[in-house]
Formats: C-alpha cells, structure tokens, sequence
C-alpha cells in the first residue's frame, strides 16, 4: 500500500480522471475525499469505494467558490484529520474559434482552471503547513500545457498557467515539505473528451472519426488514447514519492504526442 493513511482531498472527482484516481488512491490505502459540484454524484463515487472495502467521504465543492472550498476542505479535515494530497482536477472543456468565443466563456474556464487551482491549494497547504508534515499538491494539468490547438484558447492558456502556479508552489511550499508536480494527460476518453468529438467536427467541417485520427491523436506515437489508469498510475507515483526530490515538474502521459 503505497499511500496508507494519506488523506487526498480530488476535485472534479464524480467523473472520469478523478474518479479514477480516487479509486486508485483508496486502493492504496488513502482516504479520500471526493470534491464536485452536486454532492449525489459525489457521493456515489464515494459509496463505490466503500463497497469496494476503501474509506472515502464526499463534499458538494464549487471549486470557483472560495467559502464552498474552505468549506469542503474543512469538513475533510474533521473527518480525517488533516490533509496531505491534493489533487487539483476540477474542469472543463470549452470549443470555439477566439473570435467566436464569449468573454463569459472565457472567464468561467479560466475560473474552473485557475481559480479553483488557487484556492484549492491555498486551503490545503494552509493545513499542511499547520501539520508539520507537509504534502504533495497535483494539478491536473494537459499536454494542452506544452502546446496549442485550434478551438481551445481558455484552456491552452489555463493548463499553460497551471505549470506556473504549480513552480510556485514548489518553491514556497518547499520551506514546510509541500511538493507540487503537474500531470498533462494527452487525449482520454472521458465525457469531457466524448462531448468535443461532434463539437470539434463541426467546427472543422471534418468527420468525428477524422477528429480522433487526425486531430486528437494525430502526433502520438502509436495512434492510441491513453487512459484513466495510465493517469492514475502516474498519480500515485507522483504523491508516492519518497522526497521532496521531484518538485517543480510535470509529466506529460500521452503516448508520445507531446516530448519533453
Ligand atoms: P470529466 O468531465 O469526466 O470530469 C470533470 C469533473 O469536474 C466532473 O465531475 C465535473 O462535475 C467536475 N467539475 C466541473 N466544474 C467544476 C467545478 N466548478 N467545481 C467542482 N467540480 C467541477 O473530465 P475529465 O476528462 O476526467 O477531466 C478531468 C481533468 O483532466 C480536467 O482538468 C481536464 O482538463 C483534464 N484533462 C483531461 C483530458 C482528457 O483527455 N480527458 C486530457 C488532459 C487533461
């Protein structure tokens, strides 16, 4: 068991990448607390884990609320007693040419992304730092982090400033044993990738098979998606790791479209 008696905190984690990773974290020993926007979802993410012999809890987060965070972090640290892993993935996604988008638009991925990031961290390293054990912070970052596409001003730009926030952190948090890395996933199949397949197609006059060939998975290696267990593994290497060595760093898991 590699993470036993860790208490995660994972936003945006009734779906896709989070779940999973809440599965994988409880798998290992961790408690978990699930962090998304309607509790009833949550919470059967949370019941899942229970039933599969893990310790999970879930809070009803908007991670754009600064009072629902320091809310939710403080019922998880009631609960658990402390905290010792976030897992900043709350997101969206959000298609559009930059002269089509609205500002609205725009302002509420930033927000999700970004915000959310911010006062995540901010709740938890605050309790970190009060511990004196420190932690491990994780922002859900993109390959979107280290390149650009068409479509997808907001979110290029939130995952490119999530590598920012994150060095941050790794320099601040380093005097209180917090480490901050960035996961960037190439393309999974979640529903926040499902619902821009037609989105994409549309607005490229292309099909949605010729979406995923030759746009989504157009420069890996292997013409493959990676998966929620690809990212989850890497998640737990990530918050597994023995020292304050791998700070400051990202690690992009997408079948080779991206190389550092
Ligand atoms: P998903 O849609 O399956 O899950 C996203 C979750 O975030 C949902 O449960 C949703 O309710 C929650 N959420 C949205 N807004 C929220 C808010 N304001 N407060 C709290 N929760 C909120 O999507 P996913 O693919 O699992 O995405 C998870 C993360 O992984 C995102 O940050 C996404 O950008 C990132 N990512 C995904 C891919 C991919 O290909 N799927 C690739 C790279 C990065």
């Amino acid at each position: 068991m590699r993470l036993k008696d860790k208490v995660a905190l994972i936003t945006g984690a009734a779906s896709g990448i989070g779940k999973e990773i809440a599965e994988a974290y409880a798998a290992e020993g961790a408690k978990v607390c699930i962090a998304d926007l309607k509790l009833d979802a949550g919470q059967a993410a949370a019941d899942g884990i229970v039933k599969a012999g893990g310790t999970a809890m879930a809070v009803e987060m908007d991670v754009t609320d600064e009072a629902a965070v320091n809310a939710g972090v403080a019922a998880m640290v009631d609960a658990y007693g402390g905290v010792d892993i976030l897992i900043s993935n709350a997101g969206i996604q959000h298609i559009s040419p930059l002269i089509d988008l609205e500002f609205d638009a725009w302002k509420k991925l930033l927000a999700i992304h970004l915000d959310g990031a911010f006062l995540t961290s901010k709740a938890c390293m605050r309790v970190m730092k009060e511990s004196g054990n420190g932690g491990s912070v994780i922002m859900m970052g993109s390959a979107h982090s280290k390149v650009a596409s068409a479509l997808k001003a907001p979110y290029v730009t939130a995952k490119h400033g999530l590598l920012g926030l994150a060095r941050v952190i790794a320099v601040e948090g380093a005097a209180y044993g917090v480490r901050s890395n960035v996961i960037c996933p190439g393309f999974v199949r979640t529903p926040l990738v499902e619902k821009q397949i037609p989105e994409q197609a549309r607005d490229l006059g292309i099909t949605e098979e010729q979406v995923v060939r030759d746009v989504m998975l157009k420069d890996t290696v292997d013409g493959e998606f990676s998966t929620v267990n690809d990212i989850a593994e890497t998640a737990v290497f990530l918050a597994a790791f023995p020292t304050n060595a791998l700070t400051g760093q990202s690690v992009v898991v997408s079948h080779g479209w991206f190389m550092e």
